[in-house]
């Protein structure tokens, strides 16, 4: 089956693609289910109720909870004979907004939690500001050092996702597996203990990236260390990138000796064999 578990739509600050679009492309294209993920960014972006005074609904604000779930509810519905909707939302958690999240989880009846790290220190990644006077190694062990902070003190959610995603960002080459394979090993195993797992986020290949995200060698030591949990995603934001690479991506994850791939429903993930 194709699930797309990592869908972006205009509830994000950063995509205009209209939900109900989505949906009808996701059928267009056979996709059987798709999990809406839009951005939550508490201490870099205002709130929704904060940003009333802004004109666009999502400007530089977080998602429009309320309108986001009723948009979710009435779109199930409408569709329900063609595809599978969830509702989640991507957390772009932050050592420091851990309550915030903790509040809005239990505000709503969520199916699928993504935990991302796009910032420290409200400090953004993708602008390099955080990068900026630091060397590889300290920007690489500064965000898996967040990552782990987060994992053990942070539980409701569903996958890690896109977990190398600093690599992405690297203008100053980049910093060895091997050097951080013992903090990337200690993360992942809070994660399989907890019963969680971790995304394979299928945007490598629109960003040109040589490997998966995560990496393979993340993959392995995964897999290794006895993790089955995993999720797609497409990361989309617009209609080319929905869906984008599932196929090809399932391969490579059976070649690694994974044997499923899982869809969630009210936060309780349900195992798929990937070969179907
Ligand atoms: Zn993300
Ligand atoms: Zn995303």
């Amino acid at each position: 089956m194709i699930a797309d578990y990592h869908v972006h739509t205009e509830y994000s600050d950063d995509s205009d693609y209209k939900m109900e679009e989505v949906v009808q492309d996701a059928i267009a294209k056979g996709i059987q289910e798709i999990c809406f993920t839009d951005h939550v960014d508490y201490g870099i972006k205002k709130d929704w109720e904060e940003a009333s005074n802004i004109p666009l609904k999502r400007k530089t604000a977080n998602v429009n909870y309320p309108e986001y779930v009723r948009e979710i509810h009435a779109l199930q519905k409408k569709y329900q004979d063609q595809i599978t909707l969830k509702m989640g939302l991507e957390f772009g958690m932050q050592r420091h907004t851990i309550d915030q999240y903790e509040k809005l989880f239990h505000r709503y009846d969520f199916d699928f939690i993504l935990l991302s790290v796009h910032q420290i220190d409200n400090q953004e990644f993708w602008t390099q500001q955080f990068q900026q006077g630091k060397t590889p190694k300290e920007v690489a062990e500064r965000y898996y050092e967040e990552i782990l902070y987060l994992v053990q003190n942070y539980k409701n959610y569903s996958v890690l996702a896109h977990m190398d995603l600093i690599v992405r960002y690297e203008k100053q080459g980049s910093y060895p597996f091997e050097k951080l394979k013992p903090i990337i090993q200690k993360i992942l195993e809070i994660v399989i203990q907890d019963g969680k797992g971790i995304e394979v986020n299928t945007s490598c290949y629109a960003y040109g990236l040589k490997d998966l995200t995560p990496s393979a060698e993340i993959l392995k030591l995964y897999h290794d260390l006895g993790g089955t949990l995993l999720t797609l995603g497409s990361d989309s934001h617009q209609p080319e990138q929905l869906g984008a690479y599932m196929q090809e991506t399932k391969q490579k994850l059976l070649a690694m000796g994974f044997k499923h791939i899982c869809t969630f429903d009210k936060m309780k993930p349900i195992f798929h064999s990937l070969e179907d």
